[in-house]
């Protein structure tokens, strides 16, 4: 008989063997969008910290400068101490439930402890046996094993494809009681953006549920920095909007606007809120301090812009294959070992990339990722056009 640890070590050995083994290295934070691995510093092109919060010192030191003798547990307490429904939710969650509401919607967030637990917890609760998920390809893990939970069909359509998304409702609609239509807004391996405006109209010309996952867009996209419901005016017709605070907000934690009904049916069912700790007083209170500031960024916003078109730009001088229209600049590459083999490269040159691979990204299909944010310059970037092409050509 062969032991756990047997069978375990044989299909890493698997894993191995097809150079799809993910490490754990550790990195140190550093300003202007770098990270520190074993005392070199590098352009961080693979981290979400878009809006460069997470590492600016001036920032985080004002809102350090809130702690004081009063401020302490309330504000800057590094524990919940319970469930939100049991002990564990405090003023700071109100305030900024509160503050989300003045921005999205009045009486109608909640905030969950992560996007994973939002995307596994929102779906299980609201999808049943006899409803019907209509979801994007290419939608992230989280939202897959929220599908997956629910009791609800699921049909993944092509992506980014909305005339089989109305054939399968046009087909498929009458025989389910709900169907909801889920989507990333703009998708985190390939940067491209969604029409929500199409999904909406077919999501009232089909009475379905809209739910759109905006993880990469809060912080970037919209007049205020909204997300690309804003940007694109269709707010009020996503029924589940769901924001991550892990990325451009620069902390940890996810929210979700929604109806008060499905907001109290939520707090009231989605497992994934009700057992689990709650966030920390001073997780709260630095996404409540980030929120004043948030709205307020319009520069960075466009910087983030102008980098990412420049740099789209420069990849198709080089006749290299990208994609996308957002800040996430995916480079095609193909076999997940060139992919690692390139990034090893640009790695030596000073550049954190790292190669995106299967199952992440579907097979022959491995990329680098190539995310920016607002405290690059463009100088930092363009030598990496070039610096990539010859990459490939040397490690082919
Ligand atoms: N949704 C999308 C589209 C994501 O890319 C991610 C994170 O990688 C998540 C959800 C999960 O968010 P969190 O990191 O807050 O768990």
């Amino acid at each position: 008989m062969t032991t756990l640890e047997q069978q375990a070590g044989e299909r890493l050995d698997k894993i191995r063997a097809q150079e799809l083994a993910r490490y754990l290295l550790e990195l140190g934070l550093a300003e202007a969008g770098r990270v520190v691995y074993q005392d070199r510093e590098y352009l961080n092109l693979a981290g979400n910290d878009y809006l460069g919060l997470a590492a600016d010192r001036d920032l985080v030191a004002a809102f350090y400068n809130q702690l004081n003798e009063q401020t302490l547990l309330a504000r800057f307490g590094p524990g919940a101490t319970g469930s939100r429904l049991m002990t564990g939710n405090h003023e700071v969650n109100r305030e900024l439930e509160e503050g989300l509401s003045r921005l999205y919607a009045p009486g109608r967030v909640l905030v969950f402890n992560s996007g994973y637990h939002a995307n596994i917890g929102i779906l299980p609760a609201l999808a049943k046996k006899g409803d019907l998920i209509l979801a994007d390809k290419l939608c992230h893990a989280s939202l897959i094993d929220g599908m997956r939970l629910s009791r609800a069909r699921v049909v993944r359509y092509p992506h980014l494809d909305y005339e089989r998304l109305a054939t399968l409702l046009a087909e498929k609609r009458k025989h389910y009681g709900q169907v909801f239509i889920v989507t990333e807004s703009i998708f985190s391996m390939d940067g491209d953006t969604t029409d929500l405006g199409r999904l909406a109209r077919l999501k009232e010309k089909f009475q379905a549920v809209l739910y759109v996952d905006e993880a990469h867009a809060v912080g970037l996209r919209g007049r205020q920095g909204l997300g690309l419901a804003e940007e694109q005016g269709v707010m009020d017709t996503v029924d589940l909007l769901v924001g991550t605070f892990g990325k451009a907000w620069a902390g940890q934690g996810a929210f979700v606007i929604c109806s008060q009904v499905l907001r109290e049916y939520l707090l009231n069912t989605s497992r994934s809120f009700i057992f689990t700790t709650g966030l920390p007083p001073v997780s709260l209170s630095w996404l409540l301090f980030v929120l004043e500031k948030i709205p307020e960024m319009t520069r960075q916003r466009r910087q983030v812009r102008q980098l990412a078109d420049g740099l789209r730009t420069g990849l198709q001088e080089h006749g290299l294959q990208t994609g996308g229209s957002s800040h996430i600049v995916p480079v095609l590459i193909g076999a997940a070992d060139f992919a690692v083999r390139v990034a090893d490269t640009l790695r030596t040159q000073g550049f954190w990339v790292t190669a995106v691979r299967p199952p992440t990204v579907p097979a022959g299909t491995a990329r680098l990722r190539l995310s920016l944010t607002a405290v690059m310059d463009w100088e930092n970037l363009a030598p990496l056009p070039r610096l990539i092409a010859e990459a490939m050509e040397m490690r082919a």
